[in-house]
């Protein structure tokens, strides 16, 4: 697995006034890599085609919507929306991040690539599954990795979004797909972009194939861990050719943006989950607006890398909460089995 830094994103895509969503994001990710001694390489997007960046774009958002953002980059600084923001170049980075995570999983590589702006809520159209805004999101980079997959001729990908905002836009993409997408995230009646209810679980050729999982607000790592035992399990039993992950470190203690109660220990198993799937992967950075950029990023990474740890369970969560999301969550993934392993055994 290799950690590669946009060197752009560390100054490109600046917000016209205070935003959590800027270059100093990056920053701080790579300086805590650096202070941890974890390895990393660093790439410009200097020589990226645009031209051939537009068309990755064409395969994953609808053509006007392409031609939209071509149409306001020309008019920047702009706001899409309350959320969002474009400035000078903020297009240029997001259609080189998009670009980015197409080659590598055309490549199948096994890489975490750390850019900007995050993409997870751009749906085909832009705004997705009727949410207020874009949520500080451009272009879609996890679908654009699904499409670099899926042209080198893999079939069985699995999505896994962690971040504590619903990944509206890549659900809404692949709804109707038979992709396997888990989305585990905060309480939508608490949090934008309030979709992402269990009973979301796909249409037409992709009916089951989507598992919405739910945390309370306070979720600590405790419950984090036990549910991604049983996504875990679900996974290796899917066996997936390729793996695509929405890394969110907005589910960190104290982010300001979410509300779950997540720590080292939780990044940390996530890591080695996504690992152990021993599968071509790509990590894209989405959101995290605190300190779990520093700590949860560098934890995960361990894990990724497969560096052993030993990580404390910081903060527990009340136990009928804790009883009730394993207890939502194993119908969740039930459901899902029911659909993907229709007899029982492998699909
Ligand atoms: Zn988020």
């Amino acid at each position: 697995m290799e950690v590669i830094f946009v060197r752009e994103a560390t100054f490109m895509h600046k917000p016209i006034s205070d935003h959590p969503e800027n270059p100093y994001r990056v920053v701080k990710a790579r300086s805590s890599l650096n202070t941890s001694g974890l390895k990393y390489r660093d790439v410009s997007i200097e020589k990226i085609d645009r031209e051939e960046a537009i068309r990755v774009c064409f395969k994953v958002h609808s053509r006007r919507y392409v031609e939209y953002l071509l149409e306001l980059s020309r008019k920047t600084p702009v706001l899409i929306d309350e959320d969002t923001y474009m400035s000078e170049n903020s297009l240029d980075l997001a259609l080189a991040t998009m670009y980015l995570s197409y080659v590598h999983a055309s490549n199948q590589g096994k890489v975490f690539l750390v850019s900007r702006p995050p993409g997870h809520h751009a749906g085909v159209n832009g705004r997705a599954m009727s949410a207020p805004t874009q949520g500080f999101c451009l272009l879609n980079n996890a679908a654009a990795a699904v499409h670099g997959f899926m042209e080198t001729g893999l079939k069985r990908i699995l999505v896994l979004d962690f971040d504590a905002h619903h990944g509206n836009g890549t659900m809404e993409i692949f709804y109707r797909d038979r992709i396997l997408q888990v989305d585990l995230h905060q309480d939508p009646d608490t949090l934008y972009p309030h979709t992402g209810y269990p009973d979301e679980v796909g249409e037409g050729e992709g009916y089951g194939y989507k598992a919405n999982i739910v945390l309370p607000p306070g979720s600590g790592d405790d419950v984090f861990v036990e549910v991604l035992g049983l996504i875990s399990d679900l996974a290796e039993k899917y066996s997936p050719e390729a793996v695509v992950v929405s890394a969110g470190f907005d589910g960190f203690e104290n982010d300001g943006l979410a509300d779950l109660n997540l720590t080292e220990k939780s990044y940390y198993t996530l890591g080695l989950l996504v690992r152990g799937l021993n599968a071509p992967t790509l990590v894209v950075l989405e959101g995290g607006y605190g300190v779990g950029l520093q700590r949860g990023l560098v934890a995960f990474t361990r894990g990724l890398l497969g560096l052993r740890e030993e990580y404390p369970v910081l903060n527990e969560t009340p136990i009928t909460q804790y009883r009730r999301t394993i207890e939502s969550t194993r119908r969740v993934i039930d459901k899902v089995s029911s659909r993907v392993f229709p007899s029982g055994g492998k699909q």
